[in-house]
């Protein structure tokens, strides 16, 4: 890809909700609890079964420092035949399709576990890992990247410690993890949803997009990437790697990918962001930075206190912030496109205007709820918190103007779209099973959410979900 090193191009068109990969993991591992496993024992587990030495490892590290930067040339049609590798000849095709949060990628938390790194390879040596002393260790429990290990990697020798760093190194960089899986689709399983890291080596091979066309999760310890968007033959298929800071404003993503991944994003919602930058950003970061410090905050002491005055300012100050962008919007004639990126990257002034309506106890807002869902159809489709979304939204609006008004059923496309992008084209008994255990599901886990003393805006997804709903009137473009 231009610019961009190695990437995936479609071979075929695809429709919004067709899987466009499925692929079984290199190594996974694995959490009863909800919580990723640290990125470590995937490291661990590809170096105690000798992993470095399949084939697909070496798509990602063929052992030279270059690796990384090689040209590849890559028949997905080879996948289906082999078996050297020792995974299954072919990948499973969900059922149903599942996860967590608008793809956390793993990656991120690679890099800050680094410090780690060294004492963990230092301590590798003829004994192998000790599981003790490790805390995810624990709770973590690895799993064969299917049928692999022990024929694959006999005759390999060990390899050396600097060798060593280098591999730790594109495992962790390469390498994808939630908390998670998707709630509904674990609970329409019968599965409990597990915490998970892992490496799939074609799936590291997608680039990323701050709009991406697919969205991934695991199912059963296969990658699924499906499409959210029509995908053209030819086209570059993209994954966010960013999760929740996907809803950041466009100088704070950057910053992250620049530190996280080294690389400056080029994406479609970047570039159409960046031609305002001169006019918005200083506006935008600003109004951030007042969320972060200072109403967030705020917000968090006078609901502890129950003190309804001073949650009553903090929401006249967030409403009067989103109003002061909107008039900016007004002013320097962004395009709706664009606007909604825009929108999407106001996420946590939504948040915090959600739990102040919560703490005060007010209803929903549907315009500005509206906003919202409109806003993840563009930029994180498909992702559960889309789903969450649609599901309020879509309640919210049957509630009040009836099953037979014209808007419900507009609101029942939304649900509709929201849910084949993310689970495929389900039939209409599944797509309701579905829809009624994200909402159950959902609101449990903002319940919990809620209760607990953490949240806070931009806290945890569920959390994070429920301010979506809210925002004052003038939210709505
Ligand atoms: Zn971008």
């Amino acid at each position: 890809m231009e610019g961009k090193g190695r990437g995936v191009v479609a071979t075929r068109d695809f429709k919004p909700g067709e899987v466009v990969m499925a692929t079984p993991p290199l190594a996974l591992v694995t959490s009863e609890v909800r919580q990723r496993p640290d990125g470590e024992l995937v490291v661990d587990s590809i170096l105690d079964r000798r992993l470095y030495g399949s084939k697909w490892f070496s798509v990602l590290y063929d052992g030279s420092a270059r690796s990384c930067k090689a040209a590849l040339s890559y028949a997905p049609e080879e996948a289906a035949t082999d078996s050297e590798d020792g995974r299954p000849a072919a990948p499973p095709e969900p059922l149903l399709a599942s996860t967590s949060a608008p793809a956390k990628a793993a990656p991120a938390a690679a890099a800050a576990a680094a410090p780690k790194k060294k004492g963990f390879l230092a301590s590798r040596g003829a004994a192998g890992r000790k599981a003790g002393g490790k805390g995810a260790a624990a709770a973590g429990s690895a799993e064969a990247g299917a049928a692999a290990g022990a024929a694959e990697g006999g005759e390999l020798p060990v390899p050396d410690r600097r060798e060593q760093t280098r591999l730790a190194k594109v495992v962790k960089f390469n390498c994808f993890g939630d908390d998670a899986e998707d709630l509904a689709g674990c609970a329409a399983r019968g599965e409990e949803p597990r915490g998970h890291i892992g490496l799939w080596p074609e799936f590291a091979m997608l680039n990323h997009s701050c709009c991406p066309n697919t969205v991934n999760y695991v199912v059963c310890g296969s990658m699924v990437v499906r499409a959210v968007a029509p995908i053209q033959r030819g086209e570059e298929v993209t994954i966010c790697y960013l999760g929740r800071p996907q809803l950041l404003p466009y100088n704070k993503r950057i910053a992250i990918l620049a530190d996280d991944y080294g690389f400056e994003c080029s994406c479609a919602r970047c570039e159409a962001e960046q031609a305002h930058v001169d006019k918005l950003d200083d506006a935008f970061l600003e109004f951030h930075e007042e969320l972060d410090e200072r109403l967030g905050p705020a917000f968090m002491e006078a609901r502890a206190m129950g003190d309804n005055e001073a949650v009553e300012e903090v929401a006249e100050a967030v409403a009067a912030g989103l109003r002061k962008l909107y008039n900016l919007f007004r002013k320097t004639l962004i395009a709706p496109d664009v606007r909604q990126y825009y929108i999407a990257s106001m996420y946590d002034a939504y948040d915090l205007a959600f739990s102040c309506a919560a703490a005060l106890g007010r209803g929903e807002d549907g315009s500005a709820l509206q906003a919202c869902l409109k806003s993840m159809e563009v930029v994180s489709a498909g992702s559960d918190l889309h789903a969450l979304l649609a599901v309020r939204h879509h309640d919210h609006v049957l509630a009040t103007h009836g099953p037979d008004s014209p808007l419900t059923a507009l609101a029942r496309s939304a649900l509709r779209r929201a849910h084949v992008a993310r689970y495929g084209a389900v039939s209409e008994q599944v797509l309701e099973r579905l829809v009624e255990l994200n909402r159950k599901l959902h609101l449990q886990e903002a319940d919990v959410a809620d209760a607990s003393a953490a949240p806070a805006a931009g806290g945890a997804a569920a959390a994070g979900a429920e301010g979506a709903d809210a925002g004052p009137g003038g939210a709505s473009a």
